[in-house]
C-alpha cells in the first residue's frame, strides 16, 4: 500500500507564500539530506518557480557525505540555484546563508534593497531548530507590521537582510512510492498515516542495497545477502530480543527499532536516495499516473460517451 499524505489546512500555507513571494529575492527550501528529492515539495516550484532558490541540505550529519556531494553538485547545476550542506552542529550558520543568498541575487542589500529571503521545509525537517540557532537570544518579530500575518515571523539576519518564515505547513506531496517510503522512515509523517512494518520493510530493502555492511555490523547479523526483507527484519527483532513468546519475534517492536536507529544515525550515516535513482522513480511514478488517468478517462467515456470533439466540423455542402 502506498502512503498518501497530505492534510487539509496545506491550502492556507500555499496562500500564505503565494503571497508573501511576490516581495521576495530568494527562497530558502530546506531539504533533509538523507533523501533531498522526497523531502522537496514540487508545490513549492509551482509557487515560487522564478525565484532564485538556495536549497539547503539540512541534517547532513545524518547523511552520506558521499551522496550529500551529489547532491549538491546536482543543484548548484540548476540554474539560479545554489545548494549548501547544514546540520544543527554549526552553531553560526547566518553567515552562509547570508553569503549564498547574495550569490544569488547580488542586486540586493543595503537599507534602500534589504535582501528577503523566504525560508520554508516540510515538518521535521529542523527549520525550527535552525530558526532558534539564527535567532539566538533575539526575538523573533511576528505579527505587529502590516503584511505580517500571526501566523509568520520576520527574522532580521543583518540591518539589510529580512528572513521569513512561512506560516504553516508545508507537507511533502507524495509522487512516488519510494518517497512515502522514504519520508515515513525519516519521521516526516505522522506515525497513524502508515504502517511501520511495511516501512521498515522497505527500509531494509533501501539499506542492503547500499549500507548491508552498516546493517550487518549495527546488529550483530553474520549475513544479509540472502535474506529476504521479511527474514532480516526477523533476525534484527530476534538479536535485540523483540519476542512475543514461543520463539516468535514481534516484527512491529523490530521494525520500530530498525526505524529509530536509522532515524538516531545510531546505523551510520545513511543517504537512500541519489539524484539519479530519485530522477528514475519520477519518470517511472509519473508515467504510472498518466496511465491511471487514461483508464479513468476511457471508463468515464464508456459510462457516458461523448461525440469525438477532435474531429473538425464537416464543411456544410455547397460552401464555397
Ligand atoms: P521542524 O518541524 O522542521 O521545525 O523540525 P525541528 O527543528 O523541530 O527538528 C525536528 C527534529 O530533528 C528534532 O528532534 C531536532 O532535534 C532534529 N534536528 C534538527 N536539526 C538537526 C540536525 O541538523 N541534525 C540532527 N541530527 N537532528 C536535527
Amino acid at each position: 500500500m502506498a502512503i498518501q499524505w497530505f492534510p487539509g489546512h496545506m491550502h492556507l500555507t500555499q496562500k500564505a507564500i503565494a503571497e508573501r513571494v511576490k516581495d521576495i529575492d530568494v527562497v530558502i527550501e530546506l531539504l533533509d539530506a538523507r533523501l533531498p528529492g522526497s523531502s522537496a515539495n514540487p508545490m513549492l516550484a509551482d509557487l515560487t518557480g522564478h525565484k532564485p532558490g538556495l536549497k539547503v541540505l539540512n541534517k547532513q550529519d545524518l547523511a552520506d557525505p558521499e551522496r550529500t556531494a551529489l547532491w549538491l553538485a546536482h543543484y548548484n547545476d540548476r540554474p539560479a540555484t545554489r545548494a549548501i550542506g547544514l546540520d544543527a552542529s554549526q552553531t553560526t550558520p547566518a553567515r552562509r546563508l547570508i553569503d549564498a543568498c547574495h550569490e544569488l541575487a547580488p542586486s540586493r542589500g543595503g537599507m534602500a534593497k534589504p535582501m528577503r529571503v523566504l525560508i520554508c521545509g516540510i515538518p521535521n525537517v529542523g527549520k525550527s531548530t535552525l530558526i532558534n540557532t539564527l535567532i539566538g537570544g533575539r526575538k523573533a518579530k511576528t505579527g505587529d507590521e502590516a503584511g505580517i500575518t500571526k501566523l509568520e515571523q520576520r527574522i532580521t539576519l543583518a540591518d539589510d537582510f529580512y528572513l521569513w518564515d512561512t506560516p504553516g505547513m508545508l507537507w511533502p506531496r507524495i509522487i512516488v512510492a519510494k518517497s512515502g517510503y522514504n519520508l515515513a522512515a525519516s519521521g516526516a509523517i505522522g506515525r497513524n498515516a502508515f504502517d511501520e512494518e511495511e516501512v521498515a520493510l522497505e527500509l531494509l530493502d533501501a539499506l542492503r542495497q547500499h549500507y548491508a555492511a552498516l546493517v550487518q555490523a549495527r546488529f550483530s547479523l553474520d549475513a544479509v545477502d540472502g535474506l529476504t526483507d521479511e527474514r532480516l527484519l526477523e533476525a534484527i527483532g530476534r538479536k535485540r530480543g523483540a519476542l512475543l513468546g514461543q520463539g516468535r519475534v514481534n516484527l512491529q517492536k523490530a521494525a520500530e527499532i530498525v526505524m529509530n536507529e536509522f532515524r538516531s544515525g545510531k546505523l551510520g550515516r545513511i543517504t537512500l536516495e541519489t539524484p539519479q535513482e530519485f530522477a528514475a522513480w519520477v519518470a517511472a511514478g509519473e508515467l504510472l499516473e498518466a496511465e491511471r488517468r487514461a483508464k479513468k478517462e476511457a471508463r468515464a467515456q464508456k459510462k457516458h460517451p461523448r461525440p469525438d470533439r477532435g474531429a473538425p466540423p464537416a464543411a456544410p455542402s455547397g460552401a464555397d
